[in-house]
């Protein structure tokens, strides 16, 4: 496989293909003189505003530098974004504030500056604000207390004379501080088995000293090849290709796309063994913290020491030290969700994005960005190569891939000689459940033969709680949430009903609250909770986990019930698709879909395919040792595509006909989509802001400006909402036209607009 090409323009969605506009480093221009020998900078704020603002400071600061300035009675932390050029300083230079503090950090690289203003023009955010996600821990910038450490004296070969005698705890004590990292002294009598005196000791002697270095963790050293995997054919073939783009160096995107099992985490671990050979950092994306725990093993496994995370769920001394090791390059390898993709790294040399089709690493507020896309984009700048690994990649990629700017590995096989597992649909309409229950017959039935074997089951409803709908048996009425344009989801676990979208939370009412009926109200519809109560009635003798986010305290938990599925403790897990990716769980051989048509209502442009993904990625759990899957699917439509690609295992006929489609209709990633959501309190304002700003729309040819209209979701967290869809021709510069356009009128102060460019939720 090739490099992808940069610079035919044919495409959809490619970031790589924007920046030519970029500005590189404004080294080279001479800079406006501030009074005195200072210079006048340009330093970009956290702050909304279009850019940098001029500050005095001293003429020898590095671009990128991290400093403190004065901003109206606040002082805030920014970055050098450049010499204000002479003549040019927006501020007389008298006026001028200074720079009063320059932190003891490495300045932001000149990549990491470029990422910064690209993202900024490509998402319609502040620059500032995606400054203030590379800079997202302040307490980072100024460096833990030194500690001493323990190191050999110089010319410590030399005997120390009488009265000093050697012992054997000396003498290792000796050999530790020579073979080990260096440390502190109670640390390295640790590791000895001596006490710390036998330590002190030989500081005395001479024959070790003390020294001051900044506090922390030593930085993890991997050994690339600590134990590598038994690679078969098909993951050799895919390592070699992977580790030839590593080692040519340069911007290259490539898809490992194998099935479920395959062994893709083996195979990129090769690639990152060889850019770590190389002495290059690696970024490795994966989509949630929850699916962490697994994978830290396995990586610890292979490369004998844990890579570095960052995620929101860090402590914040684990937060502190890894920005620090990611911004000083210490932390070869980082780990961690969609924001860990903002570190300013030093010397990045390849970024993976494994599972690339998930929803997951696309941010919706602040900065609305796909980290995926995004990575694409850094790996451009930073002239780097990128891997995306998924089973189910999404279409744009696949869409790239085909047009040969992404290479492509493919693993069609699971590892092992494991099969994969056989899908069937369920037709509700024939095979319904009894009267108030949820599960149908055939469904009941192979569960009942799985657990006779010893095997596990897994039933998979994506909705958490009791029911979705509570209703008034006597005047119809609904439960509504009164700040969303939502129904409230009942929750036996709290004995509560709760507001999926903003959390509003209420106790169920002991009568209607619109007629006054008692004991009226009904649970309509499943949720997890209800089928866990189901399983209870029907399944007895099973012992049953109830998995949702609902029912975890933290990962800790979440790690141990994963054990515990693992180690045989669990006959039947009842979850959301909190457990639908990554696991392996090695008894569990039947996954049974509650309902699969949930997700597939709604209009959404990309329902069809998230069904797919999140399906296959769920039957792809079962069968993944030596005995075969069996996967039943309920649906009240079982011939829809979704359903027959997954019933008939054909991924490629499914994939071509949602193209098709997606081509016939212009749509990514065959057309460019934005959506401008416009919201406030006061529900005739933001409609009168919304026909306002269509008054001042673009006329053009190749943008199609769809709404006003009342969003799908119609009231969120107490704001009524109207949406424009803006679709646009694939070389339409779309951010570009929507900054034109935006710029010409200014809200009412009520009414918040957000931009979402590429947007993946359509509510
Ligand atoms: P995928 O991510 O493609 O679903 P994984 O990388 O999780 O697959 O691999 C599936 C299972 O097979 C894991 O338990 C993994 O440890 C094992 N496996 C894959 N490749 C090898 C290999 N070459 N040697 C040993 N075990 C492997
Ligand atoms: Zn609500």
């Amino acid at each position: 496989m090739g490099k992808a090409k940069t610079t035919d323009t044919d495409a959809g969605f490619l970031p790589a293909d924007v920046p030519a506009d970029v500005p590189a480093g404004a080294d080279h221009k001479h800079p406006a003189k501030a009074p005195g020998e200072d210079a006048v900078w340009r330093v970009l704020l956290p702050v909304p505003l279009a850019g940098p603002l001029d500050y005095g400071g001293p003429p020898d600061l590095k671009i990128g530098a991290v400093v403190e300035v004065p901003l109206g009675s606040r002082r805030v932390v920014g970055a050098v974004w450049g010499p204000a050029e002479a003549g040019e300083a927006a501020v007389p230079t008298a006026r001028l504030k200074a720079i009063d503090r320059v932190f003891d950090v490495p300045p932001l690289p000149e990549t990491s500056r470029r990422f910064i203003d690209w993202m900024a023009g490509y998402t319609l955010a502040p620059p500032g604000q995606v400054l203030q996600m590379a800079l997202s821990c302040p307490a980072a910038l100024v460096a833990e207390e030194p500690e001493a450490v323990v190191v050999l004296a110089e010319g410590a070969e030399a005997e120390p004379g009488p009265p000093f005698k050697w012992t054997a705890a000396r003498r290792r004590a000796v050999d530790q501080a020579r073979d080990l990292p260096a440390m502190p002294p109670a640390e390295l009598a640790r590791q000895v088995g001596c006490g710390v005196p036998v330590i002190r000791g030989l500081m005395e002697a001479g024959v070790l000293a003390t020294h001051w270095r900044p506090k922390g963790v030593a930085p993890p050293r991997y050994r690339p090849d600590h134990r590598p995997a038994d690679l078969s054919a098909d993951q050799q073939a895919a390592a070699a290709t992977l580790c030839a783009t590593v080692g040519a160096g340069g911007y290259s995107v490539t898809l490992i796309d194998g099935v479920t099992g395959s062994g893709k985490t083996e195979v990129y671990f090769e690639a990152i063994a060889a850019a770590l050979a190389g002495g290059r950092q690696v970024l490795v994306l994966l989509p949630e913290i929850a699916l962490t725990a697994q994978w830290l093993e396995r990586f610890e496994v292979r490369f004998g020491a844990a890579p570095t995370q960052w995620h929101s769920r860090l402590t914040p001394l684990a937060r502190r030290r890894a920005w620090r090791a990611a911004v000083e390059g210490t932390a070869k390898v980082v780990v961690g969700a969609r924001s860990a993709l903002m570190l300013p790294y030093p010397d990045l040399g390849l970024i993976v994005v494994d599972e690339e089709h998930e929803p997951a690493f696309k941010q919706e507020d602040g900065v609305h960005y796909h980290a995926r896309d995004m990575a694409v984009t850094r790996a451009f700048l930073g002239e780097i190569p990128a891997v995306l690994c998924s089973a189910t990649p999404s279409l744009e990629t696949l869409v790239n891939v085909e047009r040969g700017r992404y290479g492509q590995v493919v693993l069609p096989r699971r590892f092992g000689g494991a099969t994969l597992p056989e899908v069937a649909a369920i037709d509700l309409r024939a095979d319904p459940p009894e009267r108030g229950s949820f599960l149908s017959p055939p469904l009941l039935a192979e569960a009942a033969g799985t657990l006779a074997r010893g095997e596990q089951v897994l039933l998979f409803l994506n909705r958490r709680g009791y029911a979705p709908l509570t209703l008034c048996r006597s005047c119809g009425h609904r439960l509504r949430c009164p700040n969303c344009e939502a129904w409230l989801v009942e929750h036996r676990l709290g004995r509560r009903l709760v507001c999926h979208h903003c959390g509003y939370t209420r106790s169920v009412p002991p009568a209607c609250p619109e007629c006054g009926a008692v004991e009226s109200l009904t649970a309509i519809g499943p949720g997890v909770e209800r089928i866990a109560e189901e399983v209870a009635a029907t399944l007895p003798d099973a012992r049953t986990l109830l998995l949702t986010s609902d029912h975890l305290r933290g990962t800790a938990d979440l790690a141990d019930k994963m054990r515990a599925i693992r180690d045989g403790e669990v006959d039947v897990v009842i979850g959301t698709q909190l457990i639908a990716k990554g696991h392996h769980f090695p008894d569990l051989t039947f996954v049974g879909v509650v309902d699969a048509d949930i997700g597939l209502g709604g209009g959404d442009l990309r329902a069809g395919e998230r069904t797919f993904q999140l399906l296959y990625q769920l039957a792809g759990r079962a069968g993944r040792e030596s005995r075969p899957g069996r996967v039943l699917i309920q649906t009240r439509d079982p011939g829809h595509p979704v359903m027959r690609a997954l019933a008939g295992g054909d991924r490629d006929s499914f994939i071509r006909a949602e193209l098709d489609e997606r081509r016939e209709g212009h749509m990514p990633p065959f057309g460019r989509l934005a959506a401008l959501i416009l919201s406030g309190p006061d529900h005739e304002l933001v409609a009168h802001e919304g026909r306002r700003l269509a008054a001042c729309a673009p006329d053009l040819d190749n943008v199609l400006i769809l709404g006003p209209a009342p969003a799908p979701l119609t009231m969120l967290r107490g704001r009524y909402r109207e949406r424009f869809l803006v679709k646009a021709t694939p070389e339409t510069d779309l951010p570009a036209i929507l900054r034109g356009w935006l710029s010409t009128i200014q809200l009412a102060r009520n009414v918040r607009l957000r931009v979402d460019i590429d947007p993946q939720n359509f509510l």
